[in-house]
């Protein structure tokens, strides 16, 4: 009989997040959570490149879990669209301050043409 534990994750499936150059939160790494050889440790094991690594309990605070790997690949294909969209959204309120081509990097300057003389 498998009695899941409360305080572990043990066997679920996860997303850590980074985010984009105009920072809009996209999927950074995915896996399943393994084991937890002692309380605040979890063994990792990512994908793409497959590792298994320690990690703190700390650092997982922002990520997010899935039961299965079914839900999880579904949200990041979900989340990955939301983050096209976002960024063309974004590229187009960027225009280049030269050109008005969209592209202009965040905030105030030119797009790289414009900005390498061109
Ligand atoms: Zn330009």
């Amino acid at each position: 009989m498998r009695h899941r534990d409360e305080a572990s994750l043990v066997g679920w499936f996860f997303h850590s997040f980074a985010h984009t150059q105009l920072g809009i939160r996209s999927v950074e790494l995915q896996g399943r959570v393994v084991g937890r050889p002692e309380p605040g440790w979890y063994l990792v094991q990512f994908s793409q490149p497959e590792t298994i690594q320690l990690v703190k309990f700390e650092r997982m605070s922002h990520w997010q879990f899935y039961p299965d790997s079914d839900s999880m690949m579904m949200t990041a294909a979900y989340e990955k669209l939301k983050v096209e969209e976002k960024e063309s959204q974004q590229s187009l309120i960027r225009a280049c301050p030269r050109c008005k081509e969209p592209g202009g990097i965040p905030s105030t300057g030119p797009c790289t043409d414009c900005a390498n003389g061109g």
